[in-house]
């Protein structure tokens, strides 16, 4: 069952900085650099069974998304997945979805935050399909959102910061607003890129085609679907999709940590079927995230 309070509202274990704190505790000044200027980068996984997948990857790239925005995170990736482990075992969970952030804290304000000292927080909770259960049987409905993905010129799109949700959650709100499940975003050329929190491929005479990464999250999901993709013998294609193209897709779906892998109903205008080749994909990272992948 979800639970309907508050997230400062709950029962359970927070790590901050270093130590196990009881989850309505685990707060900060309102005079914090992130609140006010963005300097903030987080990490989504989840556990399986007890077990965050792909975890050292995650660790990795929260210390990476830090030091794009500037910043080092002072605690190493074994540092950072053993206080993984260690809240998720604190709050008697075994599958649930992770959120380890780091950001600026409150010795400066101003844009210049050399003199900041650096906080690490990870919290964890049970949370189902990210798009609801009639998503995955039905795939979601996307609209297309007037807001683009950033030129990589323009902002730091290779990290996993906290200012590039922004647009994301303005697309998220006029999409829910309108009665659709998600927004498809397209980037500053134009070119078709992802969904506001999970990656985007598509499917047309048994290959898969999905948008480069250039300006946006290469996702630990989108990887392994692409490896899972390739075991299966599909042919996977990254490169430019321009909206055009849209139409001449068959199947579509959705890849994030949260997300999974969610098929898509529909882009705009643009229908697809929730196909087989979606579906065993999705039975492939299933099974593989669950760790009941035989090695056959
Ligand atoms: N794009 C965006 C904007 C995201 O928020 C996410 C979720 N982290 C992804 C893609 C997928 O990334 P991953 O598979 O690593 O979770």
């Amino acid at each position: 069952m979800t639970d309907t309070r508050t997230f400062d509202d709950r029962d359970g274990w927070i790590w901050l900085d270093g130590k196990l704190v009881p989850w309505r505790e685990a707060s900060f000044h309102v005079l914090t650099h992130a609140l006010h200027y963005a300097s903030s980068v987080f990490e989504g996984q989840r556990a399986y069974g007890g077990e965050v997948f792909r975890l050292t990857d995650h660790s990795k790239r929260l210390r990476r998304s830090a030091e794009i925005l500037g910043f080092e995170i002072p605690w190493s990736v074994e540092q950072i997945d053993a206080a993984c482990r260690e809240t998720l075992k604190a709050n008697n969970l075994e599958d649930a979805y992770m959120r380890p952030v780091a950001w600026r804290g409150s010795e400066q304000m101003g844009v210049a935050a050399h003199n900041s000292t650096i906080h690490l927080a990870i919290a964890v909770w049970p949370w189902g399909a990210y798009f609801g259960e009639d998503a995955i049987r039905k795939g979601a409905r996307l609209m297309i959102s007037k807001w683009r993905r950033p030129a990589p010129y323009t902002a730091p799109t290779d990290s996993k910061a906290a200012g590039l949700y922004m647009i994301c959650t303005l697309a998220k709100h006029e999409s829910q607003d309108k009665g659709y499940d998600d927004a498809m975003m397209f980037d500053w050329r134009g070119q078709v890129a992802e969904g506001t929190g999970a990656n985007a491929f598509f499917i047309k005479d048994g290959v898969i085609h999905t948008p480069t990464p250039d300006c946006f999250l290469n996702g630990i999901t989108r990887q392994t679907v692409i490896e899972l993709a390739r075991k299966r013998g599909i042919e996977v294609v990254e490169r430019a999709i321009w909206p055009e193209e849209l139409e001449g897709f068959e199947q579509m779906f959705l890849t994030g940590s949260a997300a999974e892998l969610t098929p898509v109903a529909s882009v705009g205008p643009w229908n697809f079927e929730v196909g087989e080749m979606t579906l065993g994909l999705r039975r492939d990272y299933l099974d593989l995230v669950n760790r009941r992948l035989s090695n056959a």
